[in-house]
């Protein structure tokens, strides 16, 4: 099967061929869907051009007017959103509801920041002895570098071009190679949409690391934006440590889920299958280790399974399957290789359903047994396996649960809101949903602590990730 859509680099609102191509293909088939331009060097730097030439227009151009930009991007998303859902679906391999789930949040980000570009605050104050009067006023950083992965293709690069250009910024997007198409989609929405010549450029490569050491060293760009694995995101932070650049980190997650005493376990149960098999468990806020109380594992395990069984996995194109394909193939043999050190470590796997022969497919597993220090609980498994560990006391729930170098999100089930908010402040991350299965939200503070990132994404906090802060001493 072959796509109708853009193939070329986006640079300065024109469609640029290179000299070197990718190619992108179905996961769900491996079949070629296209052959698309793949940026050199060189065209990294013509972005940066592009993205600084544009700069100042766009940084002065009125809030209000960035706003209605931004307001029809998410009406062109909106109204296109199966158009968009194809494409992730066809390059990314998840399921169709997935897909369309994944376009409708990111055109939100669309709508979110058009209403938060006219609303950027200064601030007006004495200081406390009354020898000044304190102004404070935020302006847009410059250009904006953004990297972004392939398990969200949209909705991670509408999450930072709408703060982006709502704060005034413009912006150079490198999308993941193996999901490129989408990016591209939403580039050419944005020029429907009205973004002058640019403000935002994509430009996908095969040449990463070459591309993106290339753009941070330019002293043209103003601040970095990243969301991927925390192995990339240190390896950025080690090259933006060089220029004093300004980094926003949405990094790798290992979220426990944790079901206290006198939790509702149907709830719970629900809440799981959001949790983990939201795309196929290939996000950084899934389920990665389920911490259940001993009083009711037995239960949940069983009704896990049974819930894990009614599941169909098979091409997201038919809009009957629950779960699609991994990304690639390599992305499979990755969770099938945690699989057989689990089954080393001498746990049962007992896949839940039947999968298509052909295809990166991965079945559903639900592991019981699990000890706290397998290389279930150590890794971010990114796919749809759910190890359940058993744990006695409060405390003990809440020590293996922290018992980790990330800290992106958390799912406490307890018996009503007011234990889980108790216990949800015992949680060392950024994000903890109680009693339900997903946090995501354009108007909450996305971010994770510890080694899963810095910085925040959407809520009021997003538009900051890109304004400097200006205080100016006033005798008046
Ligand atoms: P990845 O880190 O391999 O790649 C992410 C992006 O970085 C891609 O565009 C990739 O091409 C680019 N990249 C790779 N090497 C680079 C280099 N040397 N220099 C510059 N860019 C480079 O991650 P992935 O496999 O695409 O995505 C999965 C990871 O992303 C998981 O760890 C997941 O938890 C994380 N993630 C985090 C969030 C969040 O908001 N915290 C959201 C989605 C995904």
């Amino acid at each position: 099967m072959t796509v109708t859509t853009a193939t070329k680099l986006f640079i300065g609102g024109e469609w640029v061929d290179s000299t070197k191509h990718l190619e992108v293909t179905d996961p769900a088939t491996s079949e070629l869907l296209a052959v698309i331009s793949s940026a050199s060097l060189q065209d990294g730097l013509d972005a940066v051009t592009a993205a600084h030439n544009a700069f100042h227009t766009w940084a002065t151009t009125p809030a209000r007017q960035r706003a209605e930009i931004l307001r029809k991007a998410w009406e062109i998303m909106t109204a296109e959103a199966e158009t968009c859902a194809r494409l992730i679906v066809l390059e990314n391999g998840k399921a169709w509801r997935d897909a369309m789930g994944e376009t409708l949040y990111a055109a939100e980000f669309f709508r979110w920041f058009s209403e938060e570009a006219s609303r950027i605050e200064g601030d007006f104050r004495y200081s406390p002895s009354r020898d000044k009067t304190i102004v404070t006023d935020h302006r847009p950083m410059g250009v904006a570098f953004l990297i972004t992965p392939w398990n969200f293709p949209a909705a991670m690069a509408t999450r930072k071009i709408a703060p982006a250009l709502a704060a005034g910024c413009t912006c150079i997007l490198k999308p993941a190679s193996e999901t490129p198409l989408t990016a591209l989609w939403i580039a050419e929405v944005l020029q429907r949409a009205g973004v002058p010549a640019g403000v935002v450029n994509v430009i996908p490569t095969t040449e990463t690391g070459m591309v993106s050491s290339a753009i941070l060293a330019d002293p043209r760009v103003a601040t970095l934006s990243f969301t991927g694995s925390t192995y990339v995101g240190k390896l950025l932070l080690r090259q933006t440590a060089d220029r004093v650049l300004p980094s926003s980190m949405e990094l790798g997650g290992n979220a426990p889920f944790i079901v206290f005493e006198g939790a509702d376990i149907d709830a719970a149960i629900a809440g799981a299958m959001i949790a983990k098999m939201r795309n196929g468990g290939a996000a950084c806020t899934a389920a990665n280790r389920f911490y259940i109380h001993e009083s009711v594992e037995a239960d949940f395990s069983h009704k896990l399974r049974n819930a894990f069984a009614d599941l169909k996995v098979g091409s997201g194109l038919d809009q009957a399957n629950d779960l699609g394909a991994m990304v690639s193939d390599g992305e499979r043999d990755k969770i099938l290789e945690l699989l057989n050190e689990a089954s080393a470590e001498g746990l049962a796997l007992d896949p839940a359903v039947e999968i298509p022969k052909q295809g990166a497919f991965i079945a559903p597993y639900v592991i019981t047994g699990v000890e706290q220090g397998s290389v279930l609980t150590r890794n971010e498994i990114f796919g749809p396996v759910a190890p359940i560990i058993v744990f006695g006391s409060e405390d003990e729930g809440v020590r293996m649960a922290n018992d980790t170098d990330y800290g992106l999100i958390s799912y406490v089930y307890a018996r009503d809101a007011g234990v889980g908010l108790r216990l949800a402040r015992r949680m060392e991350s950024g994000m903890v949903a109680i009693n339900r299965g997903l946090a995501s939200d354009p108007a909450a503070p996305f971010g994770g602590m510890k080694e899963s990132g810095l910085g925040r994404e959407g809520g009021f906090a997003g538009i900051h990730e890109f304004l400097e802060t200006q205080y100016f001493a006033v005798d008046l």
